[in-house]
């Protein structure tokens, strides 16, 4: 992602209160802070968040939290949200965090979490960075510390090396596939109703296919 940083962006992310402050806080506590115990779903790397705001606008009934470790990138979501608020029409079921992913387990406890989005990931091309890779096996053994028995993680890139990593990581940590596709856009099944991420628009206007990983845990 091509990165300014926007002054005032670390400021106005300490004046939202779309945003989590003191995250680490939050574990545990995640019921209390929606007001009610609807299900929660994660994006993890949510850029500018059009994705988690459609989600969070056509789900009512299930709470969102999108984490961005960029404050010039989440400051476009917050604009967004903000912009929708001057309309009434702000949803009331999502919040952002800026934080690293690497200490998801710090904010989110056992059983907190139902479903894990990471749509197109950084993919940390070099071998030795294969750790910092969001589906990798280390993080999928920090998702199968936050995540119901049941939950699911759902990843999208069009990367067809970061593609292949996740099945192969999958496999190491024991995960189940559920789906998987390397033409979203062309499987009738797995695209219904899909929501296209800003990468994902732009990836596919370049003619680029989009692939998509459903995966559970044998839990
Ligand atoms: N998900 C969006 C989309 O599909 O349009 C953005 C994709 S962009 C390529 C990846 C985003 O993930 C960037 O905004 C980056 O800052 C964020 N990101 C990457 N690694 C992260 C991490 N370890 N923790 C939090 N955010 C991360």
């Amino acid at each position: 992602m091509r990165l300014r940083n926007i002054p005032g962006s670390r400021e106005v992310i300490a004046d939202s209160n779309i945003c989590i402050h003191e995250e680490e806080k939050a574990k545990g506590r995640w019921k209390e802070i929606f007001g009610n115990d609807h299900p929660i779903e994660i994006e993890i790397g949510m850029g500018k968040g059009q994705f988690i705001l459609a989600k969070a606008q056509q789900n009512p009934d299930i709470n969102y939290v999108g984490i961005e470790k960029f404050s010039s990138v989440l400051l476009r979501g917050i604009q967004k949200v903000e912009e929708l608020r001057e309309e009434g029409n702000a949803p009331e079921n999502l919040r952002f965090i800026r934080m690293e992913a690497e200490h998801i387990t710090e904010v989110f406890d056992k059983d907190e979490v139902s479903k894990i989005y990471l749509n197109f990931s950084d993919p940390w091309p070099k071998d030795r960075h294969a750790k910092r890779r969001l589906p990798s096996k280390e993080f999928l053994g920090r998702y199968d510390q936050i995540l119901i028995p049941e939950g699911t993680l759902e990843f999208k890139t069009d990367n067809q090396d970061l593609f292949t990593f996740a099945l192969e990581e999958t496999d190491l940590a024991g995960w189940n596939k559920l789906a998987v596709t390397r033409d979203l856009h062309h499987d009738a099944v797995l695209n219904e109703g899909n929501i296209m991420t800003e990468y994902e628009a732009k990836f596919s206007a370049m003619g680029n296919p989009i692939c998509k990983l459903i995966l559970n845990r044998n839990k």
